[in-house]
């Protein structure tokens, strides 16, 4: 296994690297390339199912047919047993070594609307008119204001009896293209490069059994978000916190004798203990973190009541009072009421800004201006893929735009415009990590 943040990181502008990619102008040439690509692999129904032991027939179908085309591409190609797609790419640099990149999507799609028999309507020249599909969906400038910068350009819907399955397709369609332009082009500058291509994303599942011997790379681009620019470089850290009581069985009239204690009085007080109003999740914006009671659980039979806490922060500080003050309290009311407490700790998702090399954000900025994108850097109050490798294998990565608008809906549609910038970005960020290096210390 590699191990990460060892070595000291530096740029080095090198100019014949830089050059090289600046004579060809290749990116316009796959450009033409990817809207039947993306319009093909939309075409195959990969949905994914919370009920699903791991694979559905759909994903596993999905995945053999992008295994067979990236395979062709002639890079060290991995199909594991649990339908991840590995790509390793060695790099190309003579006498230098520069850090790893790392690059993923997922071909999986919700399992939230249907996402079965898509049909594909590709609008080229949009000419700015509303957006009408079956069964009354409309897509226009009223509920996606964003449409507005699309006339004239192209703009892929769904007919609207499905969702599009742009999320993530249009990052499988942004990677796959990248394979190829690498695989034609092999003077391209490039240091080592790992691509992964994951089920199960949107049943939350995409990090459980990634091998980290063939990810794991110093920097790490995950091709999964929205609109042109957009990069999510943090998010909220995410623990579960189940309490539980277990009370003592017996009668209640001889209770004073017979030692039988009740447990729903203890969760019910440690709740009104450590949920002030304040720190409920309405009341709780920006990087402020909070702390909600999820659920609730008496069970009669056994006398144990539980209580499941979400707490969601920015600031590690936070996550650590918030437990302080739960255990604490737990303690103090088993010591009152005479009642066992046990406190239990399920990490959830993690905040990858712990997780990502301090250069990583100048990295990338500077890969999307060179594509002439702007960029747009937020935190979002939620987790990612990036997020859950973060909290298994302690790792970060940046979730960046693949030009999927509306995810997760009949009127889902995708910017053609968008997918080729972000494919101009991911191509960016090899040709400057291939200008850092690394030095043993
Ligand atoms: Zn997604």
């Amino acid at each position: 296994m590699r191990k990460l943040l060892a070595w000291p990181v530096v740029f080095a502008l090198l100019f014949s690297a830089a050059a090289a990619f600046a004579k060809t102008n290749i990116t316009n040439k796959y450009r033409t390339g990817m809207i039947p690509r993306f319009v093909k692999y939309v075409q195959i129904d990969s949905m994914s199912d919370v009920n699903a032991e791991w694979m559905t027939p759909g994903q596993e179908k999905m995945a053999q047919a992008l295994y067979e085309e990236i395979k062709a591409f002639g890079f060290p190609t991995y199909f594991s047993k649990d339908k991840y797609i590995y790509v390793n790419i060695p790099s190309n640099l003579k006498n230098r070594r520069t850090p790893v990149l790392g690059l993923s999507a997922h071909y999986d799609t919700t399992p939230d609307i249907i996402g079965v028999g898509i049909k594909p309507r590709v609008i080229k020249n949009y000419d700015g008119k509303p957006i009408v599909l079956k069964n009354g969906h409309v897509i226009d400038f009223n509920s996606d204001p964003y449409l507005r910068n699309m006339i004239g350009k192209t703009v892929v819907t769904s007919d609207g009896t499905t969702n599009l399955g742009a999320d993530d397709k249009a990052g499988v369609t942004i990677l796959v293209t990248l394979l190829q332009t690498l695989a034609e082009n092999p003077k391209l500058p490039h240091g080592p490069i790992q691509v992964v291509i994951t089920p199960n994303e949107d049943v939350g599942r995409s990090a459980e059994r990634l091998e980290l011997e063939y990810y794991h790379p110093d920097y790490a681009f995950d091709f999964d978000g929205g609109v042109d620019g957009e990069a999510l470089i943090g998010n909220f850290s995410a623990d579960r916190i189940v309490v539980t009581a277990q009370g003592v069985n017996g009668h209640q009239s001889y209770a004073a004798e017979n030692g039988y204690r009740n447990s729903v009085k203890p969760i019910a007080d440690l709740i009104a203990k450590v949920v002030p109003a304040q720190s409920l999740p309405n009341n709780s914006t920006g990087t402020q973190g909070y702390i909600e009671p999820r659920e609730l659980r008496s069970d009669l039979q056994n006398n144990t009541t539980s209580a499941a806490f979400h707490l969601r922060y920015f600031n590690p500080e936070d996550g650590k009072r918030y437990l302080r003050d739960i255990k604490q309290k737990a303690d103090s009311l088993s010591d009152a009421l005479d009642v066992r407490i046990k406190v239990e700790i399920i990490k959830q998702y993690e905040n990858v800004e712990y997780g990502v090399k301090p250069e990583a954000l100048d990295l990338l900025k500077k890969a999307m201006e060179d594509a002439g994108v702007t960029p747009n850097p937020k935190k979002e109050r939620a987790g990612t893929t990036s997020a859950m490798i973060m909290a298994k294998y302690g790792f970060g990565g940046y979730t960046i735009f693949t030009g999927q608008n509306n995810p997760h809906a009949f009127t889902e549609w995708l910017s053609e415009e968008d997918m080729f910038r972000a494919y101009q970005t991911a191509l960016n960020l090899v040709k400057y990590t291939a200008q850092m290096s690394i030095s043993d210390k």
